[in-house]
């Protein structure tokens, strides 16, 4: 029998999946056995599978649904199943502080939160139920976006609101990515060989978010009630003044569905831009001096040092910063322009190291000669974190 965990990110019409060995528990992605379902429900729907070596494969499932797709997951396993699940669950409220093996009350209390996360925990639950019926013999863990936030001390978790909102209505700040901050700050612990340090943490993918980290816990992060406080990201607009829906109802009459779909799909750098959310097509228009694309990464770039600098309040010392993400991983011109902006935060970043820093690779890009402070890129693995706590909460 293989020790392995399956992590399962289940979306609305997709399922994220990748096989963690025992002993690959926080190794490169690349080498793991993954695979993702799309368009299901639809007769589009496709499985597209990745093994150890790299190898794809693609194979069809017309209007498959989520079990349809689960059972083909299963068969790809062959005759090494796993040892337990991990699901990745959005939002767990503050009634999940940390990973929690799935049973009847804790699906009911899932199921509570979804008004705080109306799209993705019905999408979770989904994938739940479905691998509750096909691998009923498995142990399965819900590991919460949220949970590593809920460290948070009440001056960052609270907003200045009728308190009424807060007690009755669970309106507070809760932050995302939290098996990426957690993997990435805990990583260089890990490296550092103590945890006694205080990390700003810059998730920058498609979302995006910062993290202050002390002592190997959350302290403030930058998104709040839902995944679109904070930063600029991808196509979300990230902080907009909280004026602005009523003024866009006031004015042009756009409904609170309309709002949402631009603040969530058509603002961000393809907003600003006009032309693309993605960040690599943005670096390469800026250089043919593309108006939308250089304003574009401008605003991200300050955004994000000035989230830094407010994230810094949080942290009782500064050891240094830590980027990940597709972005953070990839772009030194991004990682290079953010620090530029922050010449008061101490860090001397080596332009030969950060330029080097692409593709999977780890390490610092400062001078590393006790200078000034740590600037690290750690590929972020939010599987490998998502079966870490898979096994911990199992005991495994
Ligand atoms: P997700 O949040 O969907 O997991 P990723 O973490 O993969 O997304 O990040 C996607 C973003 O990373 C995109 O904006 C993409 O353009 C950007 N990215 C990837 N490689 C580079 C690169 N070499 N330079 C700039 N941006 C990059």
């Amino acid at each position: 029998m293989s020790h392995s965990v399956l992590v399962i990110n289940c979306g609305s019409s997709s399922i994220k999946f990748a096989i963690v060995p025992a002993a690959n528990n926080l190794a490169p992605t690349q080498t793991r056995r993954s695979g993702l379902a799309e368009n299901l429900g639809t007769p589009d729907a496709v499985l597209k599978l990745i093994n150890e070596q790299g190898e794809k494969k693609t194979i069809a499932l017309p209007n498959a649904d989520h079990q349809t797709a689960l059972t083909h997951i299963l068969n790809e396993l062959g005759n090494e199943p796993p040892i337990a699940i991990g699901h990745r669950v959005v939002h767990g409220g503050e009634k999940f502080t940390q990973a929690v093996q799935i049973d009847d009350q804790v699906l009911a209390a899932i199921r509570e939160t979804t008004p705080l996360a109306p799209l993705h925990n019905p999408a979770n639950l989904l994938g739940i139920e479905a691998t509750l019926e096909l691998f009923a013999d498995l142990p399965q863990v819900a590991v919460f976006d949220t949970a590593f936030h809920q460290t948070m001390p009440p001056q960052a978790f609270r907003y200045a609101l009728p308190e009424e909102l807060y007690r009755q209505h669970s309106i507070r700040r809760y932050g995302f990515h939290g098996s990426s901050h957690a993997y990435v700050t805990h990583h260089v612990d890990k490296l550092l060989g103590s945890t006694n340090h205080g990390w700003l943490s810059a998730h920058l993918g498609n979302g995006c978010s910062t993290c202050a980290v002390w002592q190997g816990k959350s302290l403030d992060t930058s998104m709040g009630l839902t995944p679109l406080e904070g930063l600029v990201m991808g196509t979300r607009s990230g902080t907009v003044d909280p004026s602005l829906h009523v003024h866009l109802v006031r004015t042009l009459g756009w409904s609170i569905d309309e709002i949402d779909q631009i603040l969530n799909k058509k603002s961000g750098l393809l907003g600003l831009s006009g032309i693309s959310n993605d960040m690599r097509t943005l670096t390469e228009l800026a250089k043919e001096d593309h108006a939308g694309a250089t304003l574009a990464i401008e605003v991200f770039c300050y955004r994000l040092a000035q989230s830094l600098a407010a994230m810094s309040c949080a942290l009782p010392e500064f050891t240094g910063i830590i980027f990940t993400g597709g972005i953070g991983e990839n772009s030194a011109e991004i990682r290079a322009r953010t620090l530029a902006l922050l010449p008061h935060f101490g860090l001397h970043i080596d332009e030969t190291k950060n330029q080097k820093m692409i593709r999977g690779a780890e390490g610092r890009i400062d001078y590393d000669d006790d200078s000034g402070r740590q600037i690290w890129v750690i590929p972020t693995d939010e599987e490998g974190q998502i079966a870490l706590e898979t096994r911990s909460v199992l005991g495994l």
